[in-house]
């Protein structure tokens, strides 16, 4: 039995409902992606095709409401844990980040999106048929959004949006793009948040080439006078502020929550390696100094589960502390980054070697210790907003 099962198995928060959503994901990765992700990450990007057959299976309207194609009822916010957990066994981050992005491009759009807008939108993006992506990123200030510099001027029933986003997953095969754009003075409440269609004329991308996350396109966006309706706002103008925070909060609580399920998954990959390598005439695992990685492996991913736990259900309840979520984004990333290394010692050389999981998960730390908010920038965050800094 794997670690995370083990897990799931002792803890009450997980019931019969989620372990057979467990399996039905858990089929899908052995079918659809395990065969397959060293390809798809070699090509750099994955099929559209397998955002048909996870829409088929209800993995991408999961917990999205019934009316644009999602499935909500008898769900809750585990059976979202599970997806994450299960998609993780793959080790391949890439590959949910690229197939679930429509998790936080689409939310805005549900949240604060004119019905017409929403009911033109969710159904295609949740059949799997049209992929969508978030772009808030801008050279000018990563992690400071309230500088960034998209403009957006309104002409009448028009936009003409100008300006560059930078570091956009899937922003290569997206059809559909939630943009944060400046369309008043400085600061935050200047920005407002646009549907853009990636068809319009004067948008333009190119592909960036990265670390890890290889099978997850990303990119550049350019817009060079790119003309859109009035009614592809999403929200009130200089409303972007509020609908990216809650965002943040989701996609916070997600990063950890897979964070600690690629966690596992280096636990799990090292100690299969360790119970069958034999170095000196005993098998690794039978070594204090192995059993001590394990251990402290096993109690940092524990620590962090039981967290993310709490986040998910105090979540639910709506008393949900932005300040505690990025505390424990930062938490389950330090552990991922410790459990990445303490698994490649104990794989040795071939943790070096291309096409494993740890060797993948391993490049892909940074990705989670830096997007949806770096450590830096969630610490200051947490002191702040926690009344640490008083
Ligand atoms: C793989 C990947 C995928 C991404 N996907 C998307 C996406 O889909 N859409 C999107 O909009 N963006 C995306 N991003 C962008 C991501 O959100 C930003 O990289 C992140 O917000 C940090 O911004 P930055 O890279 O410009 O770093 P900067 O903001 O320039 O920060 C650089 C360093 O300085 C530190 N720092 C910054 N400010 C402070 C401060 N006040 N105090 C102390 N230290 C500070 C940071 O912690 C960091 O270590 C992605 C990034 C990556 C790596």
């Amino acid at each position: 039995m794997r670690q995370i099962q083990q897990w799931r198995a002792n803890s009450s928060c997980y019931n019969e409902s989620h372990e057979q959503w467990a399996e039905t994901v858990q089929r899908f990765v052995e079918q659809e992606i395990t065969p397959n992700i060293e390809c798809w990450e070699r090509a750099g990007e994955i099929p559209r095709d397998l955002h048909l057959k996870a829409a088929e299976i209800g993995i991408l309207g999961l917990g999205f409401p019934e009316v644009y194609g999602g499935v909500e009822e008898g769900i809750d916010r585990f059976h979202g844990m599970v997806t994450g957990q299960e998609l993780a066994n793959a080790g391949a981050g890439g590959l949910l980040a690229g197939l679930m992005v429509h998790a936080v491009g689409l939310t805005p759009i549900l949240t604060l999106g004119s019905d017409e807008m929403k009911q033109r939108i969710a159904p295609p993006v949740l059949r799997g048929e049209k992929l969508i992506s978030l772009a808030v990123t801008e050279t000018s200030g990563g992690s400071d959004v309230s500088q960034l510099r998209t403009r957006g001027e309104c002409q009448g029933d028009h936009y003409v949006i100008n300006g560059s986003k930078t570091f956009i997953t899937g922003g290569m095969r997206a059809d559909y793009l939630t943009v944060a754009v400046r369309t008043a003075g400085d600061g935050p409440q200047g920005i407002s948040l646009f549907l853009i269609e990636t068809d319009r004329e004067g948008l333009s991308r190119t592909r960036l080439e990265k670390m890890g996350w290889h099978c997850s396109d990303t990119a550049n966006l350019y817009f060079d006078d790119v003309k859109i309706p009035v009614e592809n706002r999403i929200g009130p103008d200089g409303g972007a502020f509020l609908g990216m925070m809650e965002n943040f909060n989701g996609e916070r609580l997600g990063i950890a929550a897979t964070a600690t399920a690629f966690s596992f998954v280096c636990l799990d990959e090292a100690l299969t390696w360790a119970r069958q390598r034999e170095t000196f005439g005993k098998l690794l695992i039978k070594r204090q100094v192995i059993q001590h990685k394990f251990a402290e492996m096993l109690r940092k991913i524990h620590a962090t589960s039981a967290w993310v736990e709490r986040a998910a259900m105090t979540m639910d309840q709506g008393i949900g502390n932005g300040g505690e979520l990025a505390l424990l984004k930062v938490q389950a990333t330090r552990t991922l980054e410790f459990c990445a290394r303490e698994a490649c010692q104990v794989l040795g050389g071939s943790s070096f070697m291309r096409g494993g999981k740890v060797e993948r998960i391993y490049r892909e730390v940074r990705a989670n210790a830096i997007s949806g908010g770096s450590e830096e920038v969630m610490l200051d965050f947490a002191a702040r907003s926690l009344g640490l800094s008083r």
